[in-house]
């Protein structure tokens, strides 16, 4: 066959495809194009999972009748006029292509200022004029009627429905500012006030969920993060941002985690709004004809931004209490189960968390220990439990992350020096990890080619136990993070529950992980202690004074 040129048409169905995937890739532009606009009110409406229709309404700036046509050019836009332009977008959209795009796959309406155009499969229709009103209104219908191939790739109606309401909810909890409004199929599935953030996640995540949200205090971050106590079995509720656009990046992903770890176990994701202020000219977003990915100039800046953010809103988060199921305690409606037992046990207590404002503060007085493994204690407001091993576990990975950060180690030389042997990784893992081994407190040497001698171990490990701590920190240092190596060490080396303490250690304990941030976790994530409020005691025992 030989090569000609392909007509328009066809060339403009081919390019739609890299902006126009799906139903929510068309709302996603029309959105876009709508927060461009400096809307206040956004009204979405979608019909039959998108491909019957697609409708946005907004109150912005409109669009001037002698350039309407442009609009629905290829590269035709007014975001941008020179390559230099391209080096600081402040815009969502700059690429002059969504609304060639969309029209080129669909049959496409537009009013906006008292005129109103009609393209279909790329063709102009009808251009007229149209009662003026404010804003602009771009109804799309029969999405990719045209292109038969592209609706083969649809998923189900459910899928691509969810993929719509996803696309205006991140925007909805990335400008709270604005009021946002999505009807499906006729019912309202999302309506924001432009209240602010705790009203939009309120509307997206429910009313409990933004409870627990702590909002971000920092001067280049916007958003919230929820208490590590509430969290998620997938990453569907994290959403990132820069310049209120939101975007996919592994690596920020990853700094939002780290600042998690230790606090939520493996398996649990936090859900968050996080939204960057990211100086323009310092960004690529041209690399993802969908605007999805962006490239960051000083990648480590904005990590760190992140982390920062992320890590002071979380130095606020509390401690979980004990809370007794209170309907049960009052008056004569007691359930059955309280009924058989003839009184309401702490252990069912136990089993009933709630959020209540503020940690348990105020300094503890030790009272004993349980079962070998609980240490009870006493604070201002009311009965504190605290697991043993997962507090000891908390207060020592403390204590070596801060003798890593410090370079200034605590080590115990061993009588006898222990001769370990080691496989081929691990003995690359000595050779590699040596500062980090030295930092904790290990001194190891190198004894032939499959074993090392350690001659001091870190102050802390009982020299039982040092062998095979320094098997899993290498473990650790080798196919993990340096974090799992410390919270691995700090198992090895804390108190076991099941081992009995006497007074002074027990004070010493309850101490040290008052003294200590994050004490309300164990590095793995579990928690250290409960709190049994004297409120509920009281409810309890029926004392009314
Ligand atoms: P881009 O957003 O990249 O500029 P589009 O194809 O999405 O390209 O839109 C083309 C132009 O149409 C925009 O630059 C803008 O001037 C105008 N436009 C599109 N939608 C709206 C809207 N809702 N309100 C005001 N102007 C709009
Ligand atoms: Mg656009």
């Amino acid at each position: 066959m030989s090569i000609r040129p392909l007509p328009q048409a066809v060339a403009d169905a081919i390019a739609a495809g890299e902006v126009v995937e799906r139903p929510a890739s068309v709302l996603k532009e029309l959105l876009e194009n709508a927060l461009d606009a400096g809307a206040g009110r956004i009204s979405i409406e979608i019909r039959g999972a998108g491909r019957n229709l697609i409708r946005v309404a907004d109150d912005g700036l409109g669009i001037a009748p002698e350039d309407l046509r442009l609009a629905f050019q290829r590269h035709a836009t007014s975001k941008l006029a020179t390559l230099d332009d391209l080096e600081s977008i402040s815009t969502l959209g700059f690429r002059g292509e969504a609304l060639a795009s969309i029209a080129a796959v669909a049959d496409v309406e537009c009013t906006t200022r008292g005129r109103r155009i009609h393209l279909r499969g790329g063709r102009l229709l009808e251009e007229a004029a149209a009662a003026p009103a404010p804003g602009t209104v771009v109804e799309v219908r029969d999405l990719f009627a045209n292109t038969p191939a592209r609706l083969k790739f649809l998923k189900s109606e459910a899928t691509e429905t969810a993929a719509c309401l996803r696309v205006a909810q991140q925007y909805a909890l990335l400008r709270p500012d604005l009021a946002f409004q999505v009807t499906v199929d006729g019912k309202v599935a999302l309506r924001t006030t432009g209240a602010g953030l705790p009203d939009a996640i309120g509307a997206v995540h429910g009313r409990p969920v933004a409870g627990e949200m702590l909002l971000l205090n920092a001067p280049a971050a916007r958003g919230a993060v929820s208490q590590p106590r509430t969290s998620r079995g997938n990453r569907d509720a994290i959403l990132l941002a820069v310049n209120h656009r939101p975007i996919t990046s592994r690596p920020l992903a990853f700094a939002l985690e780290e600042c998690y770890r230790g606090s939520l176990e493996r398996g649990r994701f936090p859900i968050c709004v996080i939204d960057l202020e990211v100086d323009p000219a310092t960004l690529d977003v041209n690399v993802h004809p969908a605007k999805r990915e962006i490239r960051f100039r000083d990648e480590g800046a904005v990590f760190a931004q992140l982390q920062k953010a992320v890590r002071a809103a979380l130095a606020g988060s509390e401690v979980p209490r004990l809370r007794a199921p209170v309907a049960n305690l009052q008056g004569g409606e007691r359930s059955n189960s309280t009924h058989r037992s003839g009184q309401l046990t702490m252990h069912e207590a136990a089993l009933k968390f709630a959020a209540v404002a503020n940690g348990p503060g105020g300094v503890l007085r030790p009272i004993g220990q349980v079962r070998d493994g609980y240490l009870v204690a006493e604070g201002p407001e009311g009965l504190v439990l605290i697991d043993q091993h997962a507090a000891h576990e908390r207060v020592l990975f403390n204590r070596f992350r801060g003798r890593i950060e410090s370079g200034k180690p605590l080590s115990q030389p061993l009588l006898i020096p222990l001769t370990v042997e080691l496989d081929a990784a691990a003995m690359v893992a000595v050779a590699d990890h040596q500062a980090e081994l030295r930092s904790l407190g290990f001194q190891v040497e190198a004894f032939g080619t499959r074993s090392v001698r350690l001659l001091a171990a870190p102050l802390e490990t009982p020299v039982s136990r040092v062998e095979g701590a320094l098997l899993e920190v290498l473990d650790g240092l080798r196919g993990r993070s340096l974090d799992a190596a410390l919270a691995t060490l700090s198992c090895h080396s804390a108190v076991r529950f099941g081992d009995s303490l006497e007074p002074a250690e027990q004070r010493r304990l309850i101490e040290e992980l008052q003294g200590t941030s994050s004490g309300e976790t164990c590095p793995h994530g579990r928690p250290t202690r409960l709190l049994l409020e004297w409120q509920e005691l009281k409810r309890h025992f029926r004392r009314n004074y």
